[in-house]
């Protein structure tokens, strides 16, 4: 028997109308690409997007095709979220920091027929757009005025042009929830990137489990400003999340740097934010140095790589903004696990909170996950027996574009590549990535733990542990490691922090002092690449 409740597709279109409806005086404030600030409402937000849906079925979008955007958090990146998914197109965001070349591969395989870029791509955009022939449009984001006199980019068009010449009467189309809405590339450290097709109804869904208080904790209340570009998995799924909950939006443009962001932060009454640790460590270090303070963030989430222990201490101890450690990749929409605390855990003391806090947390629901040995049977949930986490639900990809990397599944499960624990609470901690486990003499040695002990030590900036060749251990760990400016410190003096604090055996076999790590477009630490470079450093003869 069938319950007797409308069938209604959940589109995202209907954010929006959402959000135009019941917060119209809502503001969306950017920092634009231009220099200055622009604010408008969710009513603008939602004309504009109207127009532009317009404009592009005018270009000769139709259902189903590929809009690539290259283009920072602002309100015109917002717009085109909602145009393009809204009317029946794919809203395809490429990452502008990878190399051109990966770039103009991943936009001919997503078949992208537009490309809306801002004014800061356009070098790049000239330099990729012969390798682009499927492209049929480009349009710089921006206003007459800021159109180049004479562009490499042939018929190049202006966005605010193409947004004026619509009017807003267009109803956004109704059609099955199923349909393809987004479309992110995974950053391909190894082989090609594959593209992860989202669907409006696996972005509505997500969306709700994002916005609950024990995830992201969003209300109308709340002022948003996602640091995490919105090039990045959706920007963790805040654009829709706000249009969900009514929230104040500030989108930081191109300004990502300590200085543009706390100013924002404090001149919009931010109280939420979310983004990667090695962009938070920048902000500490401004606020830090100009003895500045938070006068009303609450909360920030910190995910897309573990966040250090130091780092929690320092925004709740000094700051008092509350993080939440999240945990999610772009084939979970991203969010997977969120840390937030059970009654009980709120009565431990400090310490003993912040060893919860350390964990990526528990699955938000409508996220299934596991932990398996190596003959794939699933380990207990005792906070120490590690193995690959799997995971499953109606925000996981089912295949890769194309069905490329052949079955992206399991026995029904997406295996992450992740290597975590799962503790009786249900709390789950990632000790590494599968590919950057140390193995040294058959046993597993996780670098993240090295890497967080790294961290907590007052004159290290930035730590990496990656497996170095080892004659007779096979691998071992070799920490490599960006000291803050100005500050003294010795390999013996480093490798003494590790003392008490861990295995004696897990204890690096040697330091490397560098100038910086490589970052990888979406801001993590490359250690491929450090691992090229130094993996034979132990072979050398150069231990400890
Ligand atoms: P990529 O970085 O490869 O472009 P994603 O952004 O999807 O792709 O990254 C997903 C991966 O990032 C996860 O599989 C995991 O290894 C890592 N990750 C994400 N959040 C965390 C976290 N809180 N702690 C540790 N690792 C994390």
């Amino acid at each position: 028997m069938n319950g007797l409740m409308m069938q209604q597709p959940l589109l995202i279109s209907s954010l929006l109308r959402h959000a135009e409806r019941h917060h119209a005086e809502q503001e969306v404030v950017s920092r634009r690409c231009e220099g200055d600030i622009h604010r408008y409402r969710f009513k603008e937000l939602a004309a504009r997007a109207r127009r532009l849906a317009k404009a592009l079925r005018a270009l000769g979008v139709g259902e189903g095709a590929r809009v690539g955007t290259l283009a920072w958090n602002t309100y015109r990146h917002m717009e085109l979220y909602y145009a393009v998914s809204g009317s029946g197109a794919v809203l395809h965001t490429l990452n502008p920091r990878l190399h051109p070349e990966q770039l103009a591969w991943i936009a001919a395989h997503a078949e992208d027929q537009v490309l809306c870029f801002d004014l800061s791509f356009l070098p790049l955009v000239e330099a990729v757009a012969a390798q682009l022939p499927g492209v049929k449009h480009f349009v710089l984001m921006s206003d007459r005025a800021h159109m180049p006199a004479d562009s490499k980019v042939a018929n190049l068009l202006c966005y605010e042009e193409l947004v004026e010449a619509q009017d807003d009467d267009y109803a956004w189309p109704l059609f099955d929830e199923n349909h393809a809405s987004g479309l992110c590339y995974t950053s391909g450290t190894t082989g090609n990137p594959k593209g992860v097709l989202y669907s409006h109804r696996s972005t509505v869904l997500h969306s709700y489990a994002a916005a609950l208080p024990d995830a992201l904790n969003c209300s109308a209340r709340d002022v948003i400003l996602p640091v995490v570009p919105m090039f990045h998995v959706n920007a963790w799924g805040l654009p829709y999340v706000a249009c969900m909950v009514g929230a104040k939006l500030v989108f930081p443009g191109p300004g990502l740097d300590g200085k543009s962001l706390h100013e924002l932060f404090e001149a919009e009454r931010v109280t939420v934010s979310a983004g990667v640790p090695t962009v938070w460590q920048g902000l500490l270090a401004h606020v830090e140095a100009q003895q500045l303070h938070f006068s009303t963030m609450r909360r920030t989430v910190i995910g897309g790589s573990s966040c250090p222990p130091a780092m929690l201490r320092s925004f709740q101890e000094k700051y008092g903004v509350e993080v939440l450690h999240a945990w999610g990749m772009t084939e979970l929409s991203p969010l997977g696990t969120v840390c937030t605390l059970k009654p009980a855990q709120q009565q431990l003391d400090a310490e003993q909170r912040y060893a919860v806090q350390a964990k990526q947390g528990r699955a938000i629901f409508g996220v299934d996950m596991k932990v398996v040995g190596e003959d794939g049977a699933e380990l207990p949930w005792d906070g120490k027996s590690s193995g690959e986490l799997l995971v499953r639900g109606p925000w996981v990809l089912s295949q890769y574009l194309k069905g490329e990397g052949g079955d992206a599944l399991l026995d029904g499960w997406f295996p992450t590549g992740d290597v975590a624990h799962i503790d009786a609470q249900g709390f789950m901690q990632i000790t590494d990535r599968a590919k950057d486990v140390i193995k040294s003499g058959g046993e597993w040695i996780g670098s993240i733990d090295l890497e967080n002990i790294a961290m907590s030590h007052p004159a290290v900036a930035m730590a990496a542990c990656i497996a170095a060749r080892h004659a007779k251990w096979d691998e071992r760990p070799l920490l490599v490691v960006v000291k803050k400016p100005g500050a003294a410190l010795s390999k013996q003096e480093l490798l003494r922090h590790y003392e008490g604090r861990i295995a004696k055996w897990w204890t690096p076999d040697d330091v490397l002092f560098v100038d910086a790590i490589p970052l990888g477009a979406t801001g993590k630490m490359q250690k491929n690449k450090l691992r090229e470079q130094f993996q034979d450093h132990l072979l050398q003869g150069a231990t400890v």
